[in-house]
């Protein structure tokens, strides 16, 4: 039996500004099960990274409601890497750590692990300038996952990098997270993508979003993600959710 870890019911969302109201979510329904790879498509400005702010508590929720299991953590990945570029390498990775009063001898050789075997570690004293874009944003997983976190929220983890690199990262990404057992919510508008990583997909409407359809990923000989875009069901999927996204929904 698959463990719930988040239970989403009825989620919504209005902002308030000098202009007005807006209202990105209306009714977003989902749950999420232990060690899934779930990825939020919809069109830009639906509310994706709205979903990820109010799990992370950055934003308050409107109405409706979601749970956590008991003692879960969250570890929130932004789009932009947003390292300090002034901190090496090693100390970016500690910041959350530090900040979470969590910095002791064994918090510190586990970021010095995760360095070692993501291939980072010969860089931990260089500063992220000296780093390549994918290579930047290893580290910021790396930073997410210092505080040991149970679920990961990504928000376009990927999206800054030029197309070479994103296959190459999504694979990176998609190993760290499996070997470390997380489960992982990640925002995309790169349907090939979130076909090549996920378990589920969720589709959204254009805004206000709600749920549009919810798809299990359920291709033949699945493994990484780069090689999962040759599964032959790839296609059709990709086929159906371009679909489903289409500016008429
Ligand atoms: P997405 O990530 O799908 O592109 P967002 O969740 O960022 O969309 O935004 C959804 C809608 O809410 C957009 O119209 C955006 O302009 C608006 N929005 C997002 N954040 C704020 C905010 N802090 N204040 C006012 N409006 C916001
Ligand atoms: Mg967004």
């Amino acid at each position: 039996m698959k463990n719930k870890v988040l239970s989403i019911k009825h989620l919504k969302k209005n902002y308030h500004d000098k202009k007005g109201e807006i209202k990105a979510l209306e009714d977003i329904n989902f749950d999420v099960y232990d060690k899934e790879f779930i990825s939020i498509v919809g069109p830009s400005g639906c509310g994706k990274s709205t979903i990820l702010s109010i799990l992370s508590m950055l934003e308050k929720k409107s109405g409706g409601m979601f749970n956590f299991s008991e003692n879960f953590t969250v570890g929130y990945m932004l789009q932009q890497d947003s390292l300090f570029f002034w901190r090496t390498i090693l100390d970016n990775c500690l910041i959350g750590l530090e900040v979470t009063g969590k910095l002791n001898k064994e918090s510190k050789q586990y970021v010095l692990n995760l360095l070692k075997t993501y291939g980072l570690y010969e860089f931990k004293d260089k500063y992220p300038s000296s780093l390549s874009g994918g290579m930047r944003q290893r580290v910021a997983l790396i930073r997410t996952l210092a505080i040991k976190p149970d679920i990961l929220l990504l928000d376009e983890p990927m999206s800054a990098l030029d197309y070479q690199s994103r296959l190459a990262i999504s694979d990176d990404i998609y190993k760290i997270i499996k070997n470390e057992g997380k489960t992982a919510i990640m925002v995309t508008h790169d349907i090939a993508e979130a076909i090549s990583m996920s378990d589920r997909i969720i589709v959204l409407t254009k805004r206000p979003a709600k749920v549009k359809k919810i798809y299990d990923i359920n291709l033949t000989n699945k493994s990484t993600p780069i090689s999962n875009r040759k599964c032959k069901e790839f296609s059709t999927y990709y086929d159906t959710i371009w679909r489903d996204l289409d500016v008429h929904i």
